[in-house]
């Protein structure tokens, strides 16, 4: 379908523009190299994220208490493959955690000892939360049951991951950092590992000076730990039909910055909107805040500012950059940030489907585990300690098998559900669906489901975000302009991520570069790293082209969800999140 055939403001949907991948063909390699040419490994562990590194500090543990087993799986028990340049590069969280799991993974640590590891900042004591009517309006309100949070931590996990990948290379991984997995290798209907990516290659895959292919990693069992809409989960679900009878996944983007503030805050802040988002359906625009106090270990006071809007949105023209600078100017915010200093800025997508969404956990040889598997309670906006207890029982399921001689890791799926991980998120199953019929209606409606903890029966269903009309609507208006001290544009913020991605990479985003304007607007208004440009010169109506600035991008993953696909950049590209 093109412009030419019928596309004008408000009738295309990015479905109708798929992105240029064959995922099966691409992304599934059939059987594995000569035995010479190969790595083998005990247990592969795909992505060192919190989810991946909690799963192989787990496993570590039960296999350094039996000897027998871990000398079975060879020089490598256990592998960790990572992207980005070091573990948490590319981990952004609001982050406020439920501390069970990580209590629970780390006995020998106490949350004043997380603090002074450099990853935790404060227990959470007070909460507030506010309706924002108007830009300088705020009412509190009483805090519903979701975001009540005393008692969690307040965290950052791309700190975390730095401490989980210490801890795991103590206890024997090995850590494959700046390491692409590009292929998920199947033999005979089971995984077998996976193929790490070639580096040094140009703009147009020619291999350059210093090209290195790259190599099969064969392991025993593969664990998929790649975080929001993962490349080789994505790959697999299609392969082994794991979103059979279940809801279509949908998504949310985050845009975050951490600032130094001159006074302390004394509570964590939540707004649930309407500005300044647009409250009529027709925009489709369902998102709020978070503001989360941290004092770091030198006493130094921090905040956690961001902005989430779920990726269901109908205005081409919504911008989760865009909105998070513009809600800084609201006077409750502005309050807070006066003085302050911007450290850090960062943006990533989460899964939102919840409970229903879930893809089946696991497949001959492989499990999928955090965001991958969609472990995230968007109610709540708490994910990082379901990654974790997910990390922990798929390395339980896989010692079990290892343990046995056993290659069936199926009991992990029943595992998972009768976990604090199943019982959270059933309960709030059927709680964010009504939202998408308004803040209004569906907030009510969202209400009773929450009241109830599940009890109310049903199964309540979501739609493909990438199936939803575009139109170009004014929600850009209200945007501020960047000062360059409170506000900033997205290629200011890109910068400060450490981005390192090289000039003459080939490139990783797919997406059909001939598009009716209302689809190239899409891409260039959501994109949080400015990627997408449309020239000055296009038409105003009908079919455009869009330029790819791929280098800038911080593989957040929302082009995934609005008709694009995020593929696995070289590794070691990308930003490098210090403390997101
Ligand atoms: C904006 C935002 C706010 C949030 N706020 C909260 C909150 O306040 N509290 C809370 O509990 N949860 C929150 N969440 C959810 C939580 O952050 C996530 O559930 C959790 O961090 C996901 O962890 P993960 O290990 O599954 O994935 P990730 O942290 O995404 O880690 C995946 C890792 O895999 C690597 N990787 C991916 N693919 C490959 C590949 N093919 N080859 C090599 N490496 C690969 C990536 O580089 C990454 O390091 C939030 C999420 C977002 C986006
Ligand atoms: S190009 Fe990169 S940063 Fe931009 S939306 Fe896509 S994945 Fe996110």
């Amino acid at each position: 379908m093109s412009a030419h055939n019928g596309s004008s403001n408000g009738k295309v949907a990015p479905d109708a523009f798929p992105p240029p991948v064959d995922s099966q063909k691409e992304f599934i390699k059939r059987g594995l190299d000569d035995e010479d040419e190969l790595i083998e490994v005990g247990v592969a562990i795909v992505g060192g994220g919190t989810a991946g590194l909690a799963c192989a500090n787990r496993l570590l543990a039960l296999l350094g208490d039996d000897p027998e087993t871990m000398e079975r799986l060879g020089e490598v028990p256990v592998a960790v493959v990572e992207k980005a340049k070091t573990c948490g590069g590319h981990n952004l969280s609001g982050a406020v955690m439920r501390p069970g799991p990580l209590q629970e993974l780390f006995g020998d640590l106490t949350r004043e000892q997380w603090r002074e590891e450099g990853f935790a900042f404060g227990e959470v004591t007070k909460e507030a939360v506010y309706l924002t009517p108007t830009s300088k309006l705020s009412v509190r309100i009483p805090t519903p049951p979701p975001f009540k949070n005393h008692g969690n931590e307040v965290v950052s996990v791309s700190a975390l991951a730095r401490y989980q990948q210490r801890r795991a290379e103590e206890a024997g991984a090995y850590i494959l950092t700046e390491t692409s997995a590009t292929q998920l290798v199947v033999e005979d209907g089971r995984v077998v590992g996976v193929r790490s990516g070639d580096k040094g290659r140009g703009k147009d895959g020619e291999p350059l000076g210093n090209f290195e292919p790259g190599t099969d990693i064969k392991a025993r069992a593969t664990v998929l730990a790649e975080g929001c809409w993962g490349h080789l989960t994505g790959a697999a679900i299609r392969e082994f039909d794991l979103a059979k009878d279940r809801e279509p996944q949908v998504w949310e983007l985050g845009v975050k910055e951490v600032w130094k503030v001159p006074q302390p805050l004394d509570r964590l802040i939540h707004t649930m909107g309407p500005w300044p988002l647009k409250i009529s359906s027709k925009y489709g625009q369902i998102g709020g805040t978070w503001i989360y106090p941290m004092t770091n270990a030198s006493g130094e006071h921090l905040i956690s500012i961001g902005f989430v809007v779920e990726l269901e949105y109908a205005d081409a023209t919504t911008s989760a950059h865009d909105l998070l600078q513009t809600f800084k100017t609201h006077p409750l915010v502005r309050k807070i940030l006066q003085g302050g200093e911007r450290i850090a800025w960062g943006a990533k997508a989460l899964p939102g489907g919840g409970y229903w969404s879930m893809p089946k956990l696991s497949m001959p040889g492989a499990l999928l585990v955090g965001d991958s598997g969609g472990m995230v309670d968007t109610m709540a906006l708490k994910g990082v300690h379901h990654c974790i207890k997910s990390g922990m029982i798929a390395a339980e399921t896989i010692y079990a098998a290892l343990r046995h001689g056993s290659s069936d890791l199926s009991d992990y799926e029943q595992a998972i559900d009768d976990s604090s991980v199943g019982r959270e998120l059933w309960e709030v199953r059927n709680a964010r669906q009504p939202l998408q019929k308004g803040l209004l209606i569906g907030g009510a409606l969202s209400g009773l489901q929450q009241i109830s903890k599940g009890k109310l029966p049903g199964r309540a269903d979501w739609h493909r975000n990438d199936a939803k009309p575009m139109f170009i609507g004014n929600t850009k208006d209200a945007y501020v302009k960047p000062d360059g001290k409170y506000t900033f544009d997205k290629l200011s913020s890109v910068f400060i991520t450490g981005n390192a991605t090289r000039d003459d990479a080939p490139n990783h985003i797919r997406v059909q570069k001939h598009v009716p304007r209302e689809i190239a607007e899409t891409w260039r208004w959501m994109c949080p790293a400015g990627v997408y440009e449309i020239p000055e010169d296009a038409p105003e109506h009908g079919d455009v082209d869009v330029i790819v600035n791929y280098t800038n991008c911080v593989q957040c993953g929302a082009i995934t969800a609005k008709g694009g696909r995020l593929t696995t950049p070289e590794g070691g590209d990308g930003p490098l999140y210090q403390i997101l």
